[in-house]
C-alpha cells in the first residue's frame, strides 16, 4: 500500500469512527503530546468526533501547555477502559506497543482497528492494521503534518488545520529537533514555514519551551555541570543523579530535561549520558554526534533504543546494579567500553 492509499485508508476508519482514543509513549515529550494535541484538534474541530487522549505515565509540568483544551486520562483503569470502548486506536509517536508501558497491555490485547503514526526505526508493523513510518522526518508532528495535508478538509492548505493543530505541529517538531539543532530534512522546513505563514506564532511557542523556566533550573544547570559531569578520555560525557543528589538541587520534574544535550558543545565528547534516578530505577538519555550511534548504546547496555543520534533507556536495580550509587560507575564503564569498541567509525 502506498501513502495515498494509507490515508484514504485512515480517512474511512476515522469516518466510520464514533469513539477515538490516541495513545502516545511513557514519559511524553513534546513530540508525543504535540502529535496527541494536533491529532485531538483535528479530530474533534474538523471532523467533530468525540476523542480521548491517552497517556501512559504524567506529563511534565513545563508541556502542560500542549495540553489546553484536549481531552485526556493518564494512565490507570479508566485509561485502559477508554481504549476497549473505542472504536479506532490511534498510536502517537512510538514503534513498539511495550513503549506504551502501563497502557501496552490495554493496547495489545484492542481488538480493534489501530493506526501507528511515528518516526522511529524498526515499527512493530504487525501490532498494527495500518502502519504510517517514516525515518525520513524530523517527528512524528511533521508525518502527522503529510498525513493531515492529504486528508479531506485540508487538502494541502495548511491554513485549513484548525490554529491549535497547527499550533501543537510546530511544538513537536521545535522540540524534537532541540530548536532545529537536529534532524532538520528539507521536508521539516517547508512545514515550519507552511505552518508560519497559516499564523503559528513561533514566539509563544518559544517563550513556552526555552524561556518559562525557573532561575533555581538554571542555577541547578551550571551546578551539576560543575560538580557532576565526568568527561572519560574516549570522549563519553557522563552525569549521573541519585535521588538524593537530584533532591539537593530542588528541581522538579522535568526540569532536566535539556541537560543531556550540553556536552555535545565540547568537540572531543562523541556521546553524551545524563541518568537520573526516579521511581527506583534510573532514566537514562543517550545523545550523540554523527559516527557514533546512541541507539546502539541504548539497546545494548539500557534496555532501550530510539534514534541514532538520541535515544533513551533505564537502569534496574538490583538486575543491573546492586544500589543507586553504583550507577555512574556502570554508566561510565558502558559507555568507555562502547566507544572503545565503535572508534573505527568516527
Ligand atoms: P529522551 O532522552 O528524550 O527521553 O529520549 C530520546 C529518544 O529516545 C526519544 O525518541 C525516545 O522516544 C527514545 N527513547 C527513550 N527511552 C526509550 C526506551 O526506553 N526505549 C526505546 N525504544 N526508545 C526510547
Ligand atoms: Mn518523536
Amino acid at each position: 500500500m502506498n501513502l495515498s492509499e494509507n490515508i484514504l485508508t485512515l480517512s474511512n476508519w476515522i469516518n466510520s469512527a464514533e469513539r477515538i482514543c490516541t495513545v502516545c509513549h511513557t514519559n511524553p515529550d513534546g513530540d508525543a503530546l504535540g502529535s496527541t494535541a494536533a491529532m485531538f484538534f483535528y479530530l474533534t474541530e474538523t471532523l467533530g468526533k468525540s476523542v480521548t487522549a491517552l497517556l501512559p505515565d504524567a506529563p511534565p509540568q513545563s508541556l502542560g501547555f500542549l495540553l489546553e483544551g484536549v481531552n485526556y486520562l493518564t494512565g490507570g483503569p479508566s485509561a485502559q477502559e477508554a481504549i476497549s470502548r473505542c472504536d479506532l486506536l490511534i498510536c502517537l509517536d512510538f514503534n513498539v506497543l511495550s513503549r506504551a508501558e502501563s497502557l501496552c497491555d490495554a493496547c495489545t490485547s484492542y481488538p480493534g482497528r489501530k493506526v501507528l503514526i511515528d518516526h522511529h526505526v524498526g515499527p512493530q508493523e504487525d501490532a498494527f492494521g495500518l502502519c504510517f513510518s517514516d525515518t525520513g522526518v524530523s517527528s512524528a508532528c511533521e508525518l502527522l503534518y503529510e498525513i493531515l495535508m492529504h486528508m479531506p478538509g485540508i487538502d494541502g492548505h495548511a491554513g485549513r488545520l484548525p490554529a491549535r493543530t497547527a499550533y501543537a505541529l510546530m511544538t513537536g517538531m521545535t522540540t524534537d529537533t532541540n530548536n532545529f539543532a537536529n534532524s532538520v530534512f528539507p521536508g521539516t522546513l517547508r512545514m515550519a514555514s507552511a505552518l508560519l505563514e497559516a499564523g503559528v506564532d513561533r514566539e509563544d511557542i518559544l517563550d513556552h519551551l526555552y524561556r518559562s523556566g525557573r532561575e533555581q533550573r538554571l542555577r541547578a544547570q551550571g551546578d551539576i555541570l560543575r560538580d557532576r559531569l565526568v568527561i572519560t578520555p574516549e570522549g563519553a560525557a557522563v552525569t549521573v543523579l541519585t535521588a538524593d543528589v537530584l533532591q539537593s538541587y530542588a528541581l522538579l520534574d522535568g526540569e532536566t530535561e535539556g541537560f543531556v544535550n550540553i556536552p555535545l558543545e565540547i568537540k572531543e565528547v562523541r556521546l553524551s549520558i545524563f541518568a537520573r534516578e526516579e521511581n527506583g530505577r534510573f532514566r537514562v538519555s543517550l545523545r550523540s554526534k554523527k559516527g557514533t550511534s546512541a541507539r546502539e548504546l541504548a539497546m545494548q547496555a539500557f534496555h532501550g533504543g530510539g534514534h541514532e543520534q538520541a535515544a533513551g533507556g533505564r537502569i534496574l536495580i538490583p538486575e543491573d546494579i546492586p544500589t543507586p550509587e553504583a550507577a555512574a560507575e556502570y554508566v561510565t564503564r558502558a559507555a568507555a567500553r562502547f566507544l572503545q569498541q565503535n572508534s573505527h567509525r568516527s
